[in-house]
């Protein structure tokens, strides 16, 4: 399988794909059912239903009986922070290993053809972005992740927030099950433009964006404050009747999730005639470009407010046209403010 046949690559190696970033056909009007019922295994495999999945399992297999989860301990808390990190080490590891340790495809469907761990930045802790990825995203990311959790477990078991049973309510939780993504990537579309306004951009969110050519390890590569934000989404179930399987999904969608946008690689090739489409794109050109995609495909936040970047060169003119008439309005303010 050549990347060639699915996009470019320029001088210094970076490639890009040819097809164009299409939003999810869910907000359109009129209607497009066929549209949307031919997307849907797309929605649904293979990230959303893994991660669905793996809060079934730690339900099942982890989280402690409701008797317990009703005394706050250190006992049944720690034990959750450990098995998030090993859960968080294996599963971003997998990926880092083949593709950045490994180099398993070398830079076939790679975006940015440099890989992080050649090159010392400054940035990062002892000039390293996998070394500082690591210590933010284990240092602060699983334990704030696992307080939250905790927290919210813990009110649940005491009753707070409405706990509706899959054997009462199959049809509305199966629903909440189906957007619960749509309410993770509004979620993260409003903190995100929160911590892009210029105090917070500084002193918080410009340590996720050092990773300019994101890997794995930078999934989690925040500060405490964003992810405390961040992770905040596991909240909606106490304000809307739910189950306690779909908030660890969304603290899941939003955990393990976080590694979808920073994989660096368009595809995943399986054998030489599969590949696994990685949906990265999105949130790479963000990384690229800082303010374009804040959210991602599936709701058309980023169309509507006009910062949607489709990874064509017409999305890339109007990226730069928006650049321009903001600088444009930013000198026309000041020579006004130097006349008065
Ligand atoms: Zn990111
Ligand atoms: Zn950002």
């Amino acid at each position: 399988m050549d990347d060639l046949a699915f996009g470019t690559r320029d001088k210094r190696g970076n490639w890009t794909p040819t097809k164009k970033l299409e939003i999810a056909p869910v907000f359109v009007f009129p209607p497009r059912p066929a549209a949307l019922l031919k997307w849907l295994p797309h929605y649904l495999f293979p990230w959303n239903f893994l991660f669905a999945l793996s809060a079934v399992l730690y339900w099942y297999l982890v989280i402690p009986e409701v008797a317990t989860l009703k005394v706050l301990s250190w006992d049944w808390a720690l034990r959750l922070l450990l098995v998030n990190a090993i859960a968080v080490f294996l599963f971003y590891g997998v990926f880092e290993l083949f593709l950045y340790s490994k180099r398993s495809q070398n830079n076939q469907f790679k975006y940015n053809a440099r890989f992080p761990a050649d090159h010392k930045n400054s940035a990062f802790f002892f000039q390293n972005q996998n070394i500082d990825s690591l210590i933010r995203g284990f240092g602060t990311g699983v334990p704030i992740w696992t307080l939250l959790e905790v927290l919210g477990l813990h009110a649940y078991a005491l009753g707070i927030g409405t706990w509706w049973n899959f054997s009462e309510h199959p049809l509305y939780l199966f629903c909440l099950a189906l957007v619960l993504p749509i309410l993770h990537e509004t979620h993260f579309y409003l903190i995100h433009r929160l911590i892009h306004t210029p105090f917070l951009y500084k002193w918080v969110h410009s340590v996720h964006h050092n990773s300019v050519n994101p890997s794995p390890w930078s999934s989690l590569s925040m500060h405490p404050v964003e992810h405390l934000l961040y992770f905040s989404s596991i909240f909606y179930h106490l304000l809307i009747p739910s189950n306690p399987i779909l908030m660890l999904y969304q603290i899941h969608f939003a955990g393990f999730g976080a590694i979808v946008g920073h994989i660096g690689f368009d595809q995943i090739k399986l054998s030489d005639k599969y590949s696994m489409n990685t949906n990265a794109y999105a949130h790479y050109l963000h990384h690229k470009y800082f303010e374009v995609n804040y959210g991602d495909a599936s709701v058309p936040l980023d169309k509507w407010f006009g910062t949607w970047h489709d990874g064509t060169a017409e999305g890339e003119r109007l990226m730069q046209a928006r650049f321009e008439a903001r600088k444009a309005q930013a000198e026309a303010k000041k020579m006004l403010s130097e006349k008065s």
